[in-house]
């Protein structure tokens, strides 16, 4: 494909885990791939990985939490690149002593907002005018089965004993972020929706999960694909996802 042609993803938290797979497999479908990392050295050398594989990458300096990182950041892309054709909001934490509502420590519910819900925000403004400049933009929020408020009330569900008061609500909140934006931008051509990659071995969950990072991009990365679609919606690799 030539360069020129190729459309610009940029995904949040890229430099490992289901971000740096989303970005390989975004890259190898033809997207030039803005690996947004926090960590500079991290960042160049999950671009240089990607580079070694073929893929069109470069490392963009981007943290959730620090408003001048994603003015530069946007700033940067605004002279590059000049659009943002996809936008994948993968950058999350889950803190260590989260846990039940009757005794969790509220600062660590408090920092995971931080990242998971207020940071998102900020990243996604700061780059939303260049969203706006694509013919076809979409933005993937990468979500969570437990933030689906649905599942949380079943207790017959198989992850119902995983009550985590911060991070849980903060998908929820992701969610409600997702269906508000959707809404905001429905006469654009951009399309917002929220994807749950399933239970996935990262470091975020010291690698206990079921799945590969393979299989935890796919269905983020269908939806960043689809060339029309659905906007507002919440999925994962069996289907439509009960919010
Ligand atoms: P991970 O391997 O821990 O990766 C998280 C990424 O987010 C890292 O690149 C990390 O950067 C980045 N990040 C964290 N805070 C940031 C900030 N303030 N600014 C910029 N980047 C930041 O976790 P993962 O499992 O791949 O998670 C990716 C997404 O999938 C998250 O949103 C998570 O909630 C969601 N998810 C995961 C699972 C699962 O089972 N793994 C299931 C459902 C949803 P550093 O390397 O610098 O820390």
């Amino acid at each position: 494909m030539n360069a020129a042609d190729r459309r610009i993803a940029l995904v949040t938290g890229a430099n490992k885990g289901i971000g740096l797979e989303v970005a390989r497999q975004l890259g190898k479908a033809g997207h030039r791939i803005l690996l947004g990392a926090r960590d500079k050295t991290r960042g160049l050398e999950a671009a240089r990985a990607l580079q070694a594989e073929g893929i069109d990458a470069r490392h963009v300096a981007l943290d959730l939490s620090d408003v001048a990182s994603l003015k530069a950041a946007a700033a940067d892309i605004e002279a590059h690149e000049g659009r943002i054709d996809v936008l994948v909001n993968n950058a999350g934490v889950a803190i260590q002593g989260d846990g039940l509502p009757g005794n969790v420590d509220v600062d660590v519910v408090r920092r995971t907002f931080e990242t998971n819900y207020f940071g998102t925000i900020a990243v996604t403004q700061a780059l939303l005018p260049l969203v706006k400049k694509s013919s076809s933009g979409r933005i993937v929020n990468v979500s969570s089965g437990l933030g689906s408020i649905t599942h949380n009330a079943d207790p017959d569900w198989p992850y119902a004993a995983v009550k985590l008061t911060g991070y849980n609500a903060s998908k929820a909140a992701l969610n409600m972020f997702t269906v508000l934006l959707a809404a905001e931008l429905k006469d654009t051509g951009i399309k917002v929706n929220a994807v749950d990659p399933g239970y996935t071995a990262t470091d975020l969950n010291g690698n206990s999960g079921h799945q590969t990072v393979a299989e935890g991009a796919a269905e983020t990365v269908r939806v960043a694909l689809l060339p029309d679609g659905p906007t507002g919606g919440f999925s994962n690799s069996e289907g439509v996802e009960p919010w």
